[in-house]
Formats: C-alpha cells, sequence, structure tokens
C-alpha cells in the first residue's frame, strides 16, 4: 500500500510523463490523453496489458534508443508507464526461469497482451538462423517463437525497420530470408493485428507513444505501410526547415555548406514520411538532414531502395 506522500509523487510523475509526450509536438495528436478518464484507462491498462518484448535478427539499436529516451525517462517507462514483463536485453531473469515466466504472462493474458518484436525473423532453414531461447534442451528459434507469441498477443508492436519490413537483414542478398512481422503472419494465416514502428532505429518516443496510445485508446490509425499516422502522417521534404533553398534552387555542395537544400548530397526526404523533422533526435538537439542526409530508414525497402545513400536519387 502506497503512503500519501508516494502516491503523491506516482501521480505527479505521471503527469510529468503526460507532459513530456504532448509537449513535444502539438500535432502528435495525444493531447487528450490529459482527458482524466484516460488517465484513468492508461492506470488500468498498465494492471491488465503487459508487454512482451522479443529479439530477432538486428543489433538491438532500437532499446538502446528506447533506453535513451530523456522524457519520460527510462525509469518512469519500465517502473510507471509499460508493464513489460519480458525483454532478453533488460531483463534481471535469464534463460528457461525467464522463458517460462514469458509464457505464463502470454498464457494469463492470452488476447490482452502486446507482443513487441525487434529485429526481423530468418524463414530459411525453418527459422534455424536466430535461435532465441532454449528449454528443455530444446532450441525455440524466433519464427517459433514469433508465431505462438504473436497468435496469442492481442496486437503487436513491430518495432524498427528489421521487425517492420525486414530491414538491413533483408537488404541484397539476404540468404536467411529475413523477414518483417507482417510477412510472417502473411504466411502463417495469423490475424493478430500488427502496427509498425519502423525506423533504423526507431525514435523513443514513436515506440513510448504508440504503446501508450495501445493503453489507452487502442490500436493507432495506420498508413498504408501500416505506420501509425501520429508519427508517420507528414512528408519529411514538405515539412523541411531546407525547403526554402530547395524551391530557389539552392543546393549544398558540401555538408558543412548550411545554407542549401541537401538533394544533391543524397537527401532523400521527397520520398519519406516520418515526423523527423519536428521531433528530432537526441532530447531534440539535431536531426539527420541538419547534419548529412535523410536516408529513408523509416520505409519499406530500406536499406536497397535508397542506396547508395550519399547519391542524388
Ligand atoms: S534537405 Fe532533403 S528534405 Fe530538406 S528540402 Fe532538401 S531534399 Fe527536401
Ligand atoms: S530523417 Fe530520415 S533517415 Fe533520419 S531518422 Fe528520420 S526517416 Fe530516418
Amino acid at each position: 500500500m502506497l503512503s500519501e506522500t508516494q502516491q503523491t509523487a506516482a501521480t505527479l510523475s505521471r503527469r510529468t510523463f503526460l507532459k513530456g509526450l504532448t509537449g513535444t509536438a502539438a500535432g502528435i495528436g495525444l493531447s487528450q490523453i490529459f482527458n482524466p478518464k484516460l488517465i484513468s484507462a492508461m492506470t488500468k491498462g498498465l494492471e491488465t496489458h503487459p508487454v512482451l518484448w522479443i529479439q530477432g535478427q538486428g543489433c538491438t539499436g532500437c532499446s538502446v534508443s528506447l533506453l535513451n529516451s530523456v522524457e519520460p525517462t527510462i525509469k518512469k517507462i519500465l517502473l510507471e508507464i509499460i508493464s513489460l514483463q519480458y525483454h532478453p536485453t533488460i531483463m534481471a531473469s535469464e534463460g528457461e526461469t525467464a522463458l517460462e515466466n514469458m509464457y505464463r504472462v502470454a498464457k494469463e493474458y492470452k488476447g490482452k497482451f502486446s507482443l513487441a518484436v525487434e529485429g526481423a525473423i530468418p524463414m530459411a532453414a525453418d527459422g534455424k538462423y536466430c535461435i532465441s531461447g532454449e528449454m528443455n534442451h530444446k532450441e525455440i528459434t524466433m519464427l517459433q517463437m514469433t508465431k505462438e507469441l504473436g497468435e496469442m498477443a492481442g496486437s503487436v508492436l513491430a518495432i524498427g525497420s528489421c521487425a517492420a519490413y525486414g530491414g538491413i537483414p533483408a537488404a541484397k542478398g539476404n540468404l536467411t530470408e529475413a523477414t518483417g512481422v507482417q510477412g510472417v503472419f502473411k504466411k502463417f494465416g495469423i490475424k493478430t493485428p500488427v502496427v509498425n514502428i519502423p525506423g533504423c532505429p526507431s525514435h523513443p518516443d514513436w515506440i513510448v507513444g504508440s504503446i501508450a496510445h495501445l493503453l489507452t485508446k487502442g490500436i493507432p490509425e495506420v498508413d498504408e505501410n501500416g505506420r501509425p499516422l501520429l508519427f508517420f502522417g507528414e512528408n519529411i521534404h514538405e515539412n523541411c526547415p531546407y525547403l526554402e533553398y530547395f524551391d530557389k534552387d539552392i543546393f549544398s555542395a558540401t555538408f558543412t555548406q548550411k545554407k542549401g537544400c541537401r538533394m544533391e548530397l543524397g537527401c532523400k526526404g521527397p520520398d519519406v514520411n516520418a515526423d523527423c523533422f519536428r521531433r528530432r533526435w537526441n532530447n531534440g538537439l539535431n536531426w539527420c538532414v541538419e547534419n548529412a542526409v535523410c536516408i529513408g530508414c523509416v520505409e519499406p525497402g530500406f536499406p536497397d531502395a535508397f542506396s547508395p545513400f550519399y547519391e542524388k536519387a
């Protein structure tokens, strides 16, 4: 039982979180979370809506990106916002004990929990290119885990471009037949709804915001590539601070030439939808186009469709 002081602290920190979520940008569409009914729904969701996070073919960059969340802090996210019951990188538990708990939670919350998938899923060799665990001396492939948990989940979040569309593991060659979650579900007839939160890596606000939306209002509205419109509904080029230079045919010849559109340097902004131009990265410090170019990391077909990165499309 929480003391009065602890209850006040918990309420304040939740308010700070909500303020942070909604304060980043008026356009993210989460401002209604201030509504008391939705705050109460979120609290209820915490108790009834666990998240299981599994990892396949990836670099763990999306987990690192989530750990870099500044407002709210990762501590707040893990202790007060998301009931994360399994995460191979950050959980204290390990081995069979952790896996047993994961499957226990999946059974107990069947149809209610959310499965977060990070990394692509290799389909070749019956999934043997990625072993995600072992129970009773039997290997469990990422493919098997994705199918089993995906069928039991109420919703799936495909976090990062690898889980969403195959990403770098699915680039030219692709001997392992790396595939995104929807590709696996299509092949095996799994109907659980999937929300793609691509990016290489995915922005922490996109991950936390999408989970908050799930807890409070259900599955967010998505575009034709399965991405929440809240974060992927706007074109980078059309909203770019360098658009005025593009309109005047002024192009940067080098990365240090700040007054000029970056298209000649390889910027793929016109073909990319994401709110990086407003949200920015590293706690709002900077974003790709300010230092280099947009390489289309949130789009299906990345990286091949946008290579070579530093040549004009
Ligand atoms: S820098 Fe890129 S996104 Fe910005 S105006 Fe030029 S081409 Fe468009
Ligand atoms: S600006 Fe382009 S490359 Fe950079 S994170 Fe956004 S979508 Fe990805």
